[in-house]
């Protein structure tokens, strides 16, 4: 026994006495740095990783062929189309453009013997542009993204016959991003070429592509981990390791470093098995591919980016079975169907196998501040109805990652749309307070909720690093109540989805967290409605937020692209009218209900509201798409009313009151005077939709309403309720003869344009930013003159200068006022705009003092601060606005109303309105030209309540005078009331949509649907009445499923009691 290290009596140890070498400390920021260079481009490439990646590449004739054919203009010919062309000859390096224009490859490889046995065979195309390849026979196979983003396609395993094959790429001259001009957000080069760069047959090594993946996330683990944590130090010396154990050029190297890797990484991130261990997972991926449905890029461009990446998916889903991918926008899912019948097969059957799942429930991923309750509906009826005609179900979650801001009924619409569910993240974009949760029940204006969960890693286009599953669980606010996550990647906004890096990476990700921890465990296979149905489960304990999701950015899209705006009000209103005249009509047998063109008409209202186009941060080319859209839905609305109503439009001047009706498209009779022709006066009255006029005449003494020019540049209008004086075009009184109060401040000016500067701090079309107001300047009038002095309305004309460029006419008219009607200034504005980054508002201060203004929304109202006590309420310095504004105090209130505008703010006393922005990215000339805008002050006695409701609609709805023609009268059907709110009924009511069921032509069932809410937030009873006898009547939801039946009483009538902020809709079944 013994041995020269046994020293003394204590315990025998074989530990060296001598230290044989000093060992140093890794110079830990030396040995971070130098993770970068094991595959970097550069001085090391030769040596390094890069060197090994493929085992051959081949190029050039004569195994890669291509000849080209140029589609003529901005075309985008069909595959069939395009190969019955003539091609020519081309090579790499030649160039084809210029922007948006499209270029049709033949290619013709032939795999070399020495590549034909290798275990994977890609062809490389990038052309720094988008592409998709299709086979032969015309099949879309895979889309390409240039740039190195996505580039490769792998060759199906027949083309390794050493025969030449043959497959077309179809390039589009645009990238993933569009063509901004030098930035992003820039407006499109118009002249934009693209090269070939890449047309290679390339054998990839396997292990080098493996080993890659590895030391990519295991540098990152080096790099992110904390440093005072075992786990980051272990990943450093596991990387060096593997640097220094790799030779260039050696393969066995390469399985050497693997194996080194599976250390920290564990040995099962080559498969899918990685994710089969039993160890509880916190992160949930989901694939995803954001495609705006128009951004910087039109709507057409869209419908290729749709194919492309969703058959990029259907590739991946096949080589990678843990793939669950969730795509939304039933639109898109239409463009596939009709466009690419091929792919949408394909992914109609991956959504039966699990993998493929539609989300969402909406038609498009739309905008929430902007567009009517109505229109957020049939969002849902559209998509919801799409959805479950063509892969059997409904959607359960909502799904708007990118939109701007989210309204304060959507739980309400998302619970009778049969969704409990909500995911966004856009929250995370607010410039001035963090949103405080991560997952929450969100409740709307009627008490309704959904789960809500914004995922941590604040994207929806997660690269799917190490650093998005890390923040998944570094940045859940939520943790207290939950501590799971989505984590939703893939490339997006133009289109893409994942790749199979990213599935690479999330794999390793898995084997980190089962092999050394500390990452959050990620996992794959799950689908969102797997995610929530676990949150679900715990519901009860997870915090609330009531109202509205008020985004703290993008402040500028209430205003932005103004026309377009516009036609959206006018197309929501001109639906309204089309629908409730083709349900009279068909249910009288009259017409058969034009169900296909109201379809259609719906699509393209809802396909406008898309987050990019409606919100007005599109490039020209959208708004052009749009304008033409629009058109097409205002004729086909002017040709349904005709044919329903039996009526001809006609100019005012050619009818009299025996000749003319006067339309009404809202479910209150309404009593009003209106204009025939110059001096021809007629009364509008009646119950039903189109009400008769008759002369109207005044004694020659009487007036009803005055106008006086005391001295030049004053003038003062008045009626029996209102007095209002003007001083050089500016409203410096306006008096309540009723309430006897004025309403303007001493010394202060109403009807005030005012102008800012506006150059937000990045997105031009997007933004306003708080510093904005410190710009403010005030516009003055050039000269007012009297314009009209009629006996039912008189009114003075201004004009104010603007620039030398952009000036505004208006014409600010009083009417004669009604008994038991309130009274209000009219306002009607022409500006002619060529302004670059200035923002126009109008404003009203008036004489009222709330902390809190009322705004209108969908079905209902939101009430926000009036000061900037804190960040939370300053950040609110602008807001969105439906038909009016409010503020009231206790007793007395003043409205704005207006016709086409959405943005607001009231700072203190101060109302102010919106009017027109001129931004010039991402469309250079937005806005510019003519504007007709109209808007109305209209003072209340008492607080907010349906007579600004109504004012509301009908200020946006006036009456429209028809010729009877031919038929010598209106159809007694249209005279009268068919189904109504009963008088009693409570005011705040407001019957706001009647229509066919959505069934009735396929069940060949008579139906009508009416859909009512309570519009100020109260209990509210009614009771409804119809002509017509009711079989049946039940409480339905949005997608007209029975909630309940209904007591139909002996009247025929039924009564109706709403929540506070409640939608309701009915189903009356007709005999
Ligand atoms: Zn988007």
């Amino acid at each position: 026994m013994g041995g020269e290290n046994h020293c003394g009596t204590g315990p025998r140890s074989d530990y060296p006495i001598r230290a044989p070498k000093p060992v140093g400390q890794y110079i830990s920021q030396i040995y971070k740095s130098r993770i970068g260079q094991f595959y970097a481009k550069g001085q090391y490439a030769n040596e390094n990783l890069l060197s090994m990646m493929n085992d051959a590449v081949v190029y050039g004739e004569p195994h890669v062929q291509l000849w080209v054919w140029h589609a003529p203009g901005q075309t985008r010919p069909t595959f069939k189309e395009a190969v019955s062309h003539e091609f020519e000859k081309t090579k790499v390096g030649a160039s084809f453009g210029p922007s948006w224009t499209t270029h049709w490859f033949r290619v013709k490889i032939t795999v070399p013997d020495n590549v034909r046995d290798k275990e994977l065979v890609e062809f490389h195309w990038d052309a720094n542009n988008e592409g998709l390849i299709w086979s032969e026979d015309g099949k879309p196979l895979q889309g390409l993204t240039g740039g190195g983003e996505r580039v490769e396609w792998v060759l199906p395993k027949s083309f390794l016959d050493g025969k030449e094959h043959t497959f077309y790429v179809e390039m589009a001259c645009n990238g993933m991003f569009g063509i901004g001009q030098g930035d992003l957000i820039a407006a499109p080069d118009p002249n934009r070429y693209y090269s070939v760069e890449r047309a290679n047959i390339v054998a990839v090594n396997p292990d080098a592509r493996g080993l890659h993946i590895d030391t990519w996330i295991i540098g990152d683990a080096a790099k992110e981990f904390p440093s005072d944590s075992a786990e980051q130090h272990q990943a450093l010396e596991v990387y060096n390791r593997i640097i220094e154990t790799f030779e260039p050029g050696n393969k066995d190297s390469l399985k050497a470093c693997r194996k080194i890797a599976q250390e920290y990484l564990g040995p099962n991130v080559d498969s899918h098995k990685v994710y089969e261990s039993d160890k509880k997972p916190l992160v949930f991926g989901i694939g995803h591919c954001h495609i705006d449905s128009c951004w910087l890029w039109p709507f057409d461009e869209t419908k290729r980016k749709v194919a492309r990446s969703w058959s990029n998916q259907c590739n991946l889903m096949e080589r990678y079975p843990e793939l669950n991918f969730a795509c939304s926008q039933a639109q898109q899912y239409k463009w596939l169907k009709e466009l690419y019948p091929y792919v949408f097969e394909r992914v109609k059957q991956k959504v039966k196998d699990g993998q493929f799942h539609p989300i969402g429930g909406s038609w498009v991923e739309h905008d929430t501040n902007l567009p009517s309750g109505e229109s957020l509906v049939r969002q849902f009826v559209y998509g919801q109805r799409f959805f479950e005609e063509n892969f059997g179900k409904r959607c359960q979650t909502f799904w708007l990652p990118d939109t701007f801001g989210y309204s304060s009924q959507l739980p309400q619409l998302c619970r009778l749309a049969g969704m409990t569910r909500f995911l966004t993240q856009k929250l995370s974009w607010n410039n001035i307070n963090k949103f405080p949760h991560t997952t929450f029940n969100w409740v709307a204006l009627d008490g309704s909720q959904v789960v809500c969960h914004m995922p941590p890693a604040e994207t929806y286009t997660a690269e799917a690093h190490f650093g998005d599953v890390k923040r998944s669980m570094s940045q859940h606010k939520s943790l207290d109540q939950d501590s799971t996550s989505l984590l939703v990647f893939g490339k997006g906004d133009g289109g893409g989805g994942p790749t199979w890096q990213h599935l690479e990476k999330l794999r390793r990700a898995r084997g980190i967290s089962d092999t050394v921890g500390l990452l959050p465990r990620v996992h794959m296979g799950n689908s969102v409605d797997d995610f929530f149905d676990n949150l679900e489960a715990k519901g009860d304990k997870l915090v609330t937020w009531y109202g509205e999701l008020y985004f703290e950015l993008h402040r500028g899209t209430y205003t932005t692209q103004s026309n377009n705006k516009r036609n959206n009000r006018r197309a929501e209103d001109a639906l309204r009218a089309v629908e409730l005249l083709a349900t009279i009509a068909s249910i009288e047998g009259l017409c058969a209900y034009p169900k296909k063109e109201i379809d259609e008409m719906w699509e393209s209202v809802l396909l406008c509201q898309f987050h990019d186009c409606l919100p007005g941060s599109s490039i020209e080319m959208c708004y052009h798409d749009s304008d033409e859209i629009y058109k097409k839905v205002f004729k086909t609305a002017e040709k349904i009313l005709r044919e329903a109503s039996g009526l001809r439009e006609t100019t005012a001047n050619a009818v009299t009151s025996s000749t003319g009706v006067a339309f009404n498209s809202l479910p209150w009779s309404r009593h009003e005077i209106v204009e025939l022709s110059d001096g021809e006066l007629a009364v509008a009255s009646g119950p039903g939709p189109f009400m008769k006029l008759r002369p109207f005449s005044l004694k020659s003494e009487e007036t009803l309403v005055t106008l006086e020019q005391p001295s030049p540049d004053v003038f003062v209008l008045q009626n029996t309720q209102l007095k209002v004086k003007l001083e050089n075009g500016l409203i410096t009184s306006l008096y309540d003869l009723k309430a006897n109060r004025e309403i303007i401040p001493k010394g202060q000016k109403a009807n005030q344009y005012v102008i800012f500067d506006d150059k937000p701090l990045y997105w031009q079309a997007w933004d306003v930013e708080v510093f904005h107001l410190d710009s403010r300047k005030e516009l003055s009038t050039v000269e007012t003159k009297v314009h009209e002095q009629k006996k039912h309305r008189v009114s003075v004309i201004t004009k104010t200068k603007i620039s030398d460029k952009s000036y505004i006419e208006t014409v600010i008219s009083l009417s004669a006022g009604s008994p038991g009607q309130q009274s209000y200034v009219e306002v009607s504005s022409k500006v002619e705009w060529h302004e670059t980054m200035k923002f126009l508002k109008v404003e009203f201060p008036v004489d009222v003092r709330n902390t809190e203004a009322s705004y209108e929304t969908q079905f209902g109202i939101v009430r926000r601060p009036t000061h900037y006590n804190t960040s939370w309420d300053m950040a609110k310095f602008e807001v969105c606005s439906h038909r009016f504004a409010d503020l009231s105090e206790h007793g007395y209130g003043v409205s704005i109303l207006n016709d086409c505008k959405y943005g607001f703010a009231t700072s203190g006393n101060l109302m102010r309105l919106s009017l027109l922005r001129s931004s010039k990215a991402p469309d250079a000339h937005a806005d510019m030209g003519t504007h007709n805008i109209r808007w109305a002050i209209l003072p209340h006695q008492g607080g907010l309540g349906h007579v600004t409701v109504r004012k509301g609609y009908e200020f946006n709805n006036p009456l429209k005078i028809l010729e009877v023609g031919e038929l010598g009268d209106v159809r007694s059907c249209f005279q009268t009331r068919r189904v109504w709110l009963e008088s009693e009924s409570d005011p705040a009511i407001v019957l706001d949509t009647i229509k066919r069921g959505e069934d009735d032509e396929k069940k060949g069932e008579e139906s009508v649907i009416l859909r009512m809410y309570d519009s100020l937030g109260g209990l509210a009873r009614g009771r409804v009445k119809s002509v017509w006898e009711l079989k049946r009547v039940t409480k339905v939801n949005l997608l007209e499923d029975e909630i309940s039946e209904v007591e139909v009483g002996g009247d025929g009538g039924f009564d109706v009691e709403l929540r506070p902020f409640e939608v309701a809709t009915f189903k009356l079944e007709l005999e």
